[in-house]
C-alpha cells in the first residue's frame, strides 16, 4: 500500500466506496464522479502507477474482471455499449496514480466517441 494513494486507501476501507466486485487481488468500485451511471473503476489492490508496472499476470486479472463486468454493468443501466479504457500517464489524463480501468455505459444519444 502507498500511504498517500487514495485508490489503496480505498482498497483498505479508510475512504469509502461502493464496492462492485472484489477478490484477492482486483478491486471494482463506482467512480465519485461519473461520467453516466454505472461508471465502475477496476483496481489491482497492490500499488501500481502504471499499467505496465503490474506484473503480466496481474494486468490480465484486472483486464478480466473488467470484461466480466460489461454486461452486468450494461444491464444494470440499460445501456446500448461500453467504453472500457485505461488512461496511462499524465499526458493521457491520469489523475490518479494507481492503475486504474474505466468501465464507462455509453448511450446512443451521448455523443459518442471516447
Ligand atoms: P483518471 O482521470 O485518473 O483516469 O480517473 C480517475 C477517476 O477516479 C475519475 O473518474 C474520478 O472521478 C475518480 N475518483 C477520484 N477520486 C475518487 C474517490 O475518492 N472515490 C471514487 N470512487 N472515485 C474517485
Ligand atoms: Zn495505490
Amino acid at each position: 500500500m502507498s500511504e498517500d494513494c487514495i485508490f489503496c486507501q480505498i482498497v483498505a476501507g479508510e475512504i469509502p466506496s461502493r464496492t462492485v466486485y472484489e477478490d484477492d487481488d482486483v478491486f471494482a468500485f463506482l467512480d465519485a464522479n461519473p461520467l453516466a451511471p454505472g461508471h465502475t473503476l477496476v483496481i489491482p489492490k497492490s500499488h501500481h502507477e502504471h499499467v505496465q508496472d503490474m506484473p503480466n499476470d496481474l494486468a490480465s486479472d484486472v483486464f478480466a474482471v473488467m470484461h466480466r463486468l460489461v454486461d452486468p454493468i450494461e444491464s444494470a443501466v440499460d445501456a446500448d455499449g461500453t467504453t472500457v479504457a485505461f488512461n496511462n500517464g499524465e499526458a493521457a489524463g491520469q489523475e490518479v496514480p494507481h492503475a486504474h480501468g474505466h468501465v464507462v455505459p455509453r448511450f446512443e444519444d451521448d455523443g459518442g466517441g471516447p
